[in-house]
């Protein structure tokens, strides 16, 4: 895999970090009313008449006390808005140039020392995780390799440049829908498509 590759965990790290999520919980209609370091409302997922949702803006995390739901700006935007943590995660990440932003040397080490460092495993989302971060790897590597091809004289390298645009347009299909709404089938059916898209590439590379 590539140097210059995303790290899914990385994408949600900087979202959380970047993203405030009491703004963005404004934006989705809800009014706050401040209470020491916590705003509070009524909750959007229970039916309450004395407010128990609450968001705190340093820790960056909301919390229902009634209903017991919680977690950073990616959970509660996926569900306000009722689509997939992986789609809200595309979405900001775009919005902050994460994705399809060229890193310099210097910027990609800091990447890849917190990428080490980071730990953004739930269960339930391994396959989501391990499949989203193959497609973004791929995105990546491909749109790079594009901005060199101008550079490149040679018939048979600039062949496999192409080979390789090829996939993109896919690659890009793919994480669309995956990050889409269409739920686990699409996902479930961008993975082993995508595998298999990778065996055919490494073959015609190795051929
Ligand atoms: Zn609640």
């Amino acid at each position: 895999m590539s140097n210059d590759s995303i790290d899914f965990g990385f994408l949600a790290d900087e979202v959380v970090k970047r993203v405030d999520i009491l703004e963005e919980a404004e934006k989705q209609g809800l009014r706050f009313r401040r209470h020491g370091k916590s705003y509070f409302t009524l909750c959007p997922f229970h039916s309450e008449r004395t407010p128990s949702f609450s968001i705190n803006r340093n820790k960056k995390m909301f919390r229902c006390f009634a209903c017991g739901k919680g977690g950073n700006v990616i959970v509660l935007l996926a569900a306000l808005r009722g689509v997939s943590k992986g789609k809200v995660i595309y979405h900001y990440s775009k919005k902050l140039g994460l994705i399809g932003a060229s890193w310099s040397r210097k910027q990609q080490q800091e990447i890849k020392q917190r990428t080490i460092q980071y730990e953004f495993k739930r269960k339930e989302e391994s396959n989501f995780d391990e499949v989203f971060r193959f497609l973004c790897d791929q995105v990546h590597a491909y749109r790079r390799a594009m901005k060199q091809v101008k550079t490149i004289k040679d018939r048979n390298a600039l062949q496999k440049f192409y080979q390789i645009y090829d996939q993109l347009p896919y690659y890009e299909y793919l994480l669309q829908d995956m990050s889409g709404d269409n739920g686990e089938d699409a996902q479930v059916e961008a993975y082993f498509v995508g595998e298999e898209k990778m065996d055919e590439w490494n073959s015609r590379i190795n051929s």
